[in-house]
């Protein structure tokens, strides 16, 4: 069997996006089937905290953000120092991309 009849049978399960769809778009849904790690962002920014005491200061806030390999939507953050992931989701909620969260992501600096 060659790749190509591979790939033609598997869109044959995709018959009723094949109808509306071009063979193109068949394939670029199977590709965001494969899962890809997210891409690491880290931002900094600036907080104006308020105490009880009536006293405040500024402070340095930094986190990351975990954003699509495709298109660079959020898909999860991470907290600075802890390395705490949260917020994460298992596909792109803009393109569809199965995202890869098995890997030991926590120690990306
Ligand atoms: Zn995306």
């Amino acid at each position: 069997m060659t790749n190509r009849e591979v790939y033609e049978r598997d869109c044959e399960e995709l018959e009723q996006y094949r109808n509306i769809g071009t063979v193109e778009e068949c394939r670029e849904a199977r590709e965001k089937q494969n899962p890809k790690k997210p891409i690491w962002k880290q931002e900094i920014g600036i907080v104006h905290k308020d105490y009880a005491d009536g006293h405040g200061e500024t402070v340095e806030e930094k986190w990351a953000d975990w954003v699509c390999p495709n298109c660079g939507w959020f898909v999860g953050e991470q907290y600075i120092p802890r390395r705490h992931n949260q917020r994460k989701s298992n596909y792109c909620s803009r393109c569809g991309q199965k995202i890869n969260w098995n890997e030991n992501l926590e120690g990306i600096e």
